[in-house]
């Protein structure tokens, strides 16, 4: 007797542990998921369209691997992120290729080092997007200089991401051969990126607008950019150039643009940085926004952030100047941002030099998924616990209004 309650003990112990472990539910139909993708190794957001079109933007590995990586060391960067886009191509319409790849801008924790680059067997070296090329398939390559990789000037590129960037050509080259198309990113374009499989069920109520790269910016009208900059652009650092887009589902709209700078900083040349601020008012209120270069300190000034309002705020870290002090405590100010946003962040390292006062406003660590319920009116914010491979919900925001 005493033994069969002791079973059933144990069997009502185990069904609570089962029941406490909750999974992001399934992609459906008319939802927009938007993943970014903790490695702790660099940027990679993975965008699930309500008709099942994907895009990835950025899949980083700045290749040090004395870092620390999520979920573990035994595989590259890029390998992880590509198995992760997998398990959520399973539920949708293609399972094998990702519709759109872009590439914000070329650095390392955008694409891919050549350090502690793998071999490959196809004439180039994997690393971030090279890696990712071996598991899935690209429909359409977009980037900010195809083809002619000339701005603003052909040894400024190659300098952006030295030895790695041969690699890149070769990789697309090879790819190209094989049906993968690709474009250069047109500044002010709208629906560059399209849906593929059901555009014109969302044609009223989606469209992805490209807001900036290369010292342009969109106009606000028409499908024009402007250029931002009067001195020579050979000075600006490769992150005034990052793409960056807006992406809107009904009332809901998300911003991302890789590296995009917001003000002049010490470390570097050029001293026409701010491309946030043109960008901020064309782009108007957002409710999502990726924080622009991790959140460091040239990024995410108050008029910036003050526009675009966000309700959320995803810092895609992977150094402690992820975000650094300054910039969090800008970012924070009610002054800044009256409605105060919830922040998210994909690893941990910047606690420490944040202090905990900074470091609380973060909601725990790890793969952050936003979700947009049908037609966009809602929203929610799952995170993910980017350590375990089954990757298990470990906070969930309340539903929230599009606005
Ligand atoms: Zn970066």
């Amino acid at each position: 007797m005493k033994r069969i309650l002791l079973s059933i003990v144990g069997i009502v112990a185990l069904m609570a542990g089962a029941s406490a472990q909750t999974y992001l539910p399934e992609w459906q139909e008319g939802y927009m998921d938007i993943h970014t993708i903790a490695t702790g190794r660099g940027d990679a957001t993975f965008i699930v369209m309500p008709d099942g079109t994907t895009l990835m933007i950025d899949a980083g590995d700045n290749g040090k691997l004395k870092d620390p990586q999520h979920p573990d060391t035994t595989k590259r960067a890029g390998e992880w992120q590509a198995i992760y886009m997998k398990k959520v191509m399973e539920q949708l319409p293609d399972k094998n290729n990702v519709d759109y790849a872009m590439i914000t801008h070329f650095h390392d924790d955008h694409m891919g080092a050549v350090r502690q680059m793998l071999p490959g067997e196809n004439g180039y070296g994997l690393s971030g997007i090279t890696l990712v090329g071996e598991f899935v398939g690209f429909d359409k390559l977009i980037d900010r200089a195809y083809p002619d990789y000339d701005f603003p000037s052909p040894k400024k590129i190659a300098n952006a991401n030295k030895g790695f960037m041969e690699e890149y050509h070769k990789f697309t080259a090879y790819k190209m051969s094989k049906g993968m198309k690709m474009e250069k990113f047109r500044v002010g374009a709208l629906n560059q990126i399209a849906m593929v499989n059901n555009p014109k069920k969302y044609r009223k109520n989606f469209e992805i607008r490209n807001l900036a790269a290369n010292g342009e910016v969109w106009t606000g009208t028409g499908e024009e950019g402007a250029k931002q900059y009067k001195g020579d652009p050979t000075l600006f650092d490769e992150n005034v150039n990052s793409c960056a887009i807006r992406i809107t589902y009904g009332d809901f709209r998300y911003y991302n643009g890789g590296d995009l700078s917001g003000g002049n900083y010490k470390i570097y040349k050029s001293s026409e940085r701010d491309m946030e601020t043109p960008v901020a008012k064309v782009c108007g209120e957002v409710n999502v926004i990726k924080a622009n270069h991790h959140g460091y300190y040239d990024t995410c000034n108050g008029f910036f952030m003050n526009v675009l309002s966000p309700d959320v705020v995803v810092v895609d870290a992977r150094s402690n100047n992820h975000p650094v002090p300054s910039t969090m405590a800008r970012m924070t100010d009610p002054m800044v941002c009256p409605e105060q946003p919830e922040y998210y962040i994909t690893v941990d390292k910047a606690r420490e030099k944040l202090s905990e006062e900074l470091w609380n406003h973060f909601k725990p660590w790890g793969h952050i998924v936003v979700r947009v319920y049908e037609g966009g009116a809602e929203y929610q914010v799952f995170v993910l616990d980017a350590d375990k491979l089954d990757t298990p919900v470990i906070y969930k925001s309340d539903i929230k209004k599009s606005r």
